[in-house]
C-alpha cells in the first residue's frame, strides 16, 4: 500500500520515497505526492529523481486495482527503478497549483448553481461542472460575478472530520452537498469551505478561496434537455 501523502498536505511538490515495484504498467512507491486521476481531477505529471542522478519522467498517475494504490505512469521506454530503489518524487507543482485552484472553484459554482451536479471535469486552466437544471436558467456575467466575489472573500478551505452521528443530528451541514457521504465507518471526510460548500471530496484544494484568483465563465453549453455544461477559465 501506498502512504497518500496528498491526501493530508496538497502543498507538498516533492518527497523521498522507496520503489516497490516496476513494470510496464508503472511504478509503484511506498509514499508519494502524486495524486491519481479521479474525481474530475487529472493525474499529476513530473519527475522521479533517482539517487544515481538519473531522472524518470512520469506522465501520468493513475489509481491501480488495489485500494490506495498509485500507479506513476513512466515516459514510454523509461529506464525502470529497481525495488527498494531510494528516490525523490517530484510533481511539476505549477501545474498542479493550477489544477487545486481550478478544482476548488468548482466547489463555489457547486455551492451557487441550483440543480444536481451530474458530472464534472478539471483541466489545466479550465474547468467544468454539468447541471441538472432546465431551459436557459443560467446566467454567465451573474454567475461569474458571485464566483467572484466568494473568491475575493477569501474562504478557508479544508478537511472536516465529522461523526455519522453529528451528520445525522445537524441535516443542515449537508445542505449543499451533490454527494451522499458513505455512512457506516463511523465517520465522514468532508471538505469544507467555511460558509459556503461542504461535501465528501477526496482531490486536491487550495487552503483559501482567494488563492483562486479572478475567474470567467467560459461558456454555458446544452448537454441535452435537462442538462447545462458551466465551463471556468481562469480570468488572469
Ligand atoms: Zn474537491
Amino acid at each position: 500500500m501506498t502512504e497518500l501523502l496528498f491526501r493530508d498536505d496538497g502543498y507538498l511538490p516533492a518527497c523521498s520515497a522507496r520503489a516497490i515495484e516496476a513494470d510496464e504498467r508503472g511504478i509503484r512507491l511506498d509514499r508519494t505526492v502524486f495524486y491519481p486521476m479521479g474525481g474530475g481531477q487529472p493525474g499529476d505529471i513530473g519527475l522521479l529523481r533517482l539517487s544515481s542522478g538519473q531522472s524518470i519522467a512520469i506522465v501520468d498517475t493513475v489509481k491501480g486495482p488495489l485500494p490506495d494504490e498509485v500507479i506513476h505512469v513512466p515516459l514510454p521506454g523509461s529506464a525502470l527503478p529497481e525495488p527498494g530503489a531510494e528516490l525523490v518524487a517530484e510533481i511539476d507543482w505549477d501545474r498542479r497549483y493550477r489544477l487545486m485552484r481550478m478544482h476548488t472553484c468548482l466547489h463555489l459554482l457547486c455551492s451557487i448553481v441550483p440543480g444536481a451536479v451530474t458530472g464534472g471535469q478539471v483541466s489545466d486552466g479550465r474547468g467544468g461542472l454539468d447541471f441538472d437544471v432546465p431551459g436557459s436558467s443560467l446566467d454567465k456575467e451573474a454567475i461569474a460575478s458571485r464566483l467572484n466575489v466568494l473568491i475575493a472573500e477569501g474562504h478557508p478551505v479544508g478537511p472536516r472530520w465529522i461523526t455519522d452521528e453529528e451528520l445525522e443530528a445537524k441535516p443542515e451541514l449537508v445542505r449543499t452537498m451533490s454527494v451522499k457521504p458513505p455512512r457506516g465507518m463511523g465517520r465522514v471526510r468532508l471538505m469544507e469551505i467555511s460558509g459556503v460548500d461542504l461535501q465528501p471530496c477526496g482531490g486536491t484544494h487550495v487552503r483559501n478561496t482567494a488563492e483562486i484568483g479572478p475567474v470567467a465563465v467560459a461558456k454555458i453549453e446544452n448537454k441535452g434537455r435537462q442538462n447545462r455544461r458551466v465551463i471556468l477559465a481562469f480570468a488572469e
